[in-house]
């Protein structure tokens, strides 16, 4: 064994049990770790990040300081460029290897490459892992023409033919890490100058996550497939583990192991397919990985060339009442204030409220995934993006352009008493129900106080289908010429 320490990068990640970095760096090391955290020095802006997301981020980072304290290490903090500080703690510690999990979008790749070249450079052995942030990592598999998926149905009957790694225990046994290294004080929001926000997001760390999963197997998992499209259900009848997987506070492999033994273990036929529909879920979430990691353009592009180059309106007002939610579609505007109070959307009004960007205003995409990005606690680039392009149209397995979804006749199907709506725009807590499912009539309003509808629903799937239809046409034509 070498007595010499690892140093284990914890990236998103920030979790002891199931963790194969660090379960391989302590029994290389018989315990000698440096666990450590590269905190980014960006400050105030950052296109795709906000307060809400950061200060969970701190929450989690304080959690697994704690849990490592009480192996007897520590978290080491540093704050600044990965590579340069990455190299300073190799240095300081006289570690002997360095081991952490492999990232699935473009940044943390660029910079995970940068940082193996370092490390070969000093003759430090590198144990760059999968396991850190999907269940089958990056370009686990590609379809039978050798090609990536692009649709949902056959990845996800691939996936499901591979085996799903056995869990790995959290170190048992004390850790022991340098005495004299520095470590910078536990971070908050203040950290990057962002503003503090109202947003009242979940309770950061890995028991709370794993409380989180456990109360989701024993009850609503069995009803998940009945009631997953209800936003008004308190408590929530999904399992709002989404921020817990984004910064790996639960493995994703947990998880699913833990979802398909309570399917396993189920004799109601009907509440197995519940489990079995959340199990499908957690496989969109790799599915999206791999799209991005087989497409790193679709951060800038459309995913179907076809789609690029829309003449998507520039209207800064419009925008500016669909992130305030005061659009005067009551679903819409409350799940635009459910994120902005919270942090969260519910997936279904996540649909709803991106349709009506793209589909009813005809507002670019891009700056509803930079706006849910700023917002969102479970914020992750390649899931928000894959979703966003789904709802425009131009992802991924997505709905077709000429499916558009009604805002109207959604929130009457899915939230019929209108519960959602008024737990999230007081103005209309005492309009009836029927008032909240359709437009009011002209010169109408659904409550004194609360806006009429910015566009008329109808109107604009006509323009919208018009507008994409000239737009898909010409670019085939185009492309049948090139
Ligand atoms: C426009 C839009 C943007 C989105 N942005 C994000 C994002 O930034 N980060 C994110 O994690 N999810 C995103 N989603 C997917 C989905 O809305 C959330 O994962 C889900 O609402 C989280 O709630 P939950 O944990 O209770 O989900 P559950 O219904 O309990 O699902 C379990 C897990 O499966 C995964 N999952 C579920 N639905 C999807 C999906 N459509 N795509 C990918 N993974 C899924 C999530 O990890 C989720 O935690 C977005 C969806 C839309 C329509």
């Amino acid at each position: 064994m070498s007595t010499a320490p690892a140093l284990v990068w914890f990236r998103r990640d920030l979790r002891l049990s199931d963790h194969p970095a660090l379960h391989g760096a302590a029994r290389a090391t018989n315990g000698a770790i440096v666990p450590a955290y590269v905190l980014s020095d960006w400050k105030k802006h950052h296109r795709w990040t906000g307060e809400p997301r950061q200060r969970f981020l701190c929450g989690a980072l304080a959690s697994l300081a704690q849990n490592l304290a009480a192996l007897g290490t520590r978290l080491v903090l540093r704050t600044g460029d990965a590579v340069a500080e990455l190299e300073r703690l190799l240095e300081e510690s006289r570690a002997a290897s360095l081991w952490f999990h492999l990232d699935v979008d473009p940044f943390g790749i660029a910079t995970e490459q940068k940082v193996i070249a370092m490390a070969e450079r000093r003759g430090v052995a590198v144990h760059a892992l999968p396991g850190g942030v999907g269940i089958h990592e990056r370009g686990a598999l590609v379809s039978g023409s050798g090609r990536p998926y692009q649709v949902y149905a056959p990845y996800a009957r691939a996936w499901r033919k591979l085996v799903v790694p056995e869990l790995l225990r959290a170190p048992r046994g004390r850790l022991s890490t340098p005495a004299d290294l520095r470590a910078e004080p536990m971070p908050d929001g203040a950290h990057w100058q962002l503003p503090p926000e109202q947003t009242e997001v979940s309770a950061p760390g890995e028991r709370a996550a794993r409380a989180r999963l456990s109360s989701f197997l024993r009850g609503p998992a069995a009803r998940y497939a009945a009631e997953r499209d209800q936003p008004a259900a308190t408590p929530a009848n999904a399992s709002r583990l989404s921020q817990d997987l984004r910064f790996g506070l639960v493995s994703a492999r947990e998880a699913w192991h833990r979802a398909a033994r309570a399917r396993d273990d189920i004799d109601d036929a009907g509440a197995r397919q519940s489990i079995d529909k959340f199990l499908g879920e957690m496989i969109w979430r790799d599915f999206f990985f791999q799209v991005l990691w087989h497409h790193p353009e679709v951060l800038d592009v459309e995913l179907n060339p076809l789609f690029r180059g829309l003449p998507w309106r520039d209207d800064p007002a419009a925008l500016r009442a669909w992130q305030d939610g005061l659009t005067g579609f009551p679903i819409v505007d409350a799940g635009m204030r459910q994120l902005r109070a919270t942090g969260f959307m519910h997936n279904r009004v996540r649909i709803i409220t991106a349709m009506f960007l793209t589909k009813d205003l005809r507002l670019d995409w891009r700056a509803g995934e930079q706006w849910f990005m700023q917002r969102l606690v479970d914020g992750d680039i390649a899931n928000n993006n894959g979703n966003w392009q789904w709802c425009a149209g131009s992802g991924a397995d997505a709905a077709p352009y000429f499916r558009i979804q009604n805002p109207w006749s959604q929130s009457a199907r899915h939230d019929p008493a209108g519960d959602y709506i008024r737990a999230w725009v007081p103005e209309l807590r005492d309009a009836p129900a029927t008032a909240l499912h359709e437009p009011p009539a002209p010169g109408q309003r659904c409550a004194p106080d609360y806006p009429p509808p910015m566009v008329n629903h109808a109107h604009e799937r006509e323009e919208t289908l018009q507008v994409f239809r000239a737009h898909l046409t010409s670019a085939r034509q185009k492309a049948s010429k090139s």
